[in-house]
């Protein structure tokens, strides 16, 4: 407060406040100043009221929307198989789940070359296709032979990606695995002669048809070679029927050791072999019965044994059916056994 007295060059403020000008002022600018600085102060007050409302919505939503990331990240860590590497291929991430399964700890892979989980058993080509088509920028899918510390081994499909930054340059890998062991397994089964580990009767049967669609398409012919062990019975006889199974899977080893990577063997039944011989004419499917022959004559099974097989021989004529086909081989067969075994026959077409 002004006190009355004051003065400034013979001026007393007193008289100035009282004055008319002084109440101008007043009216004019202070008090229209006022109202306009507490309407502004109320419209920042309740902007910032609002202000605060939304950026605390936003604070809250964004806790909740990455507390739901996380919360799906380490659902995803426990339950898939997801395994990230870095430009030299070594181990930057794998998750909890894929750890579990392949039995190590996380410590004893990251930084590892991704080669740690990779099993021998891996086609070596397919390996460098999928470093090609990464290491290009795309992605790749395939089937991954991956190997556990205990030294099993898992069967994968496998989904790569590459990560890159803003301007395309990868700086390594992210990778999905699905686990199809159980499912190869059982597929294996299904397709599998226990016995022997060839295929069974019903794969040979599938292989037939599909090998004959192939020919009626346009392909070269293919050809059979039915053969069937001389005398199987007096080997039971003589040596047990253990011992005849025991005959039985050499046989099937010889067999498969002996065909070309493009033929297929199974176990006809009994003691029954079929050898389809893809992309073979009669002449061809002829000269490997005869090698086969010569090999199993050669042999000598446990205890000494020597075994010797018949074998009936035929070519798949387009548009027939795979029973006539059969029938053909089967009557090589028959004629090999009446021709004294441990030979070579081909029904002569009429
Ligand atoms: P052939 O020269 O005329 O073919 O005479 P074979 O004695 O081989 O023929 P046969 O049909 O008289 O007998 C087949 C034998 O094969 C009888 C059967 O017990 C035996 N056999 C079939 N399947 C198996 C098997 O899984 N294990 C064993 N150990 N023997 C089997
Ligand atoms: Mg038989
Ligand atoms: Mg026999």
């Amino acid at each position: 407060r002004i006190p009355a007295e004051a003065e400034l060059n013979g001026f007393f403020a007193d008289d100035y406040l009282l004055s008319a000008d002084a109440h101008s002022v007043f009216l004019h600018w202070i008090v229209p100043l006022a109202i306009i600085s507490m309407v502004v102060l109320a419209l920042m007050f309740v902007i910032n009221q609002r202000l605060q409302k939304i950026v605390y919505q936003k604070t809250r939503d964004a806790n909740e929307a990455r507390e739901k990331a996380e919360r799906y990240l380490a659902i995803l860590d426990r339950h898939t198989c997801v395994m990230r590497v870095d430009r030299e291929l070594k181990v930057q991430y794998i998750s909890i789940a894929f750890c579990e399964l392949t039995g190590y700890e996380s410590h004893q892979l990251l930084g590892e070359p991704h080669t740690i989980l990779m099993d021998e058993s891996n086609n070596g080509l397919k390996i460098r296709q999928l470093l090609e088509a990464t290491s290009a920028g795309k992605n790749w899918q395939g089937e991954i032979h991956v190997k556990q510390k205990n030294g099993g081994q898992l069967v994968m499909d496998v989904f790569v990606e590459p990560v890159q930054d803003g301007k395309g340059k990868v700086l390594g890998y992210s990778a999905v695995y699905l686990d199809m062991t159980q499912k190869k397994n059982a597929e294996l089964l299904s397709i599998t002669d226990t016995l022997t580990n060839l295929y069974n009767r019903n794969k040979i049967d599938a292989l037939l048809v599909k090998e004959s669609k192939l020919v009626n398409r346009g392909s070269p012919v293919f050809s059979i070679i039915l053969l069937d062990i001389d005398h199987f019975k007096l080997i039971n006889d003589q040596y047990g029927h253990l011992m005849g199974d025991q005959v039985l899977r050499e046989i099937a080893r010889c067999l498969k050791h002996n065909i070309r990577e493009t033929d297929y063997v199974g176990r006809w039944g009994g003691e029954e072999f079929m050898v389809i011989c893809a992309n073979t004419s009669l002449m061809g499917a002829e000269a490997l019965a005869e090698m086969l022959r010569a090999k199993m004559e050669e042999a000598e099974f446990p205890e000494h044994i020597h075994a010797t097989s018949s074998f009936g021989v035929a070519e798949y004529f387009p548009g027939e059916s795979i029973d006539s086909l059969i029938k053909r081989a089967d009557e090589g067969l028959y004629w090999a056994k009446n021709s004294g075994r441990n030979c070579v026959r081909t029904r002569p077409c009429h």
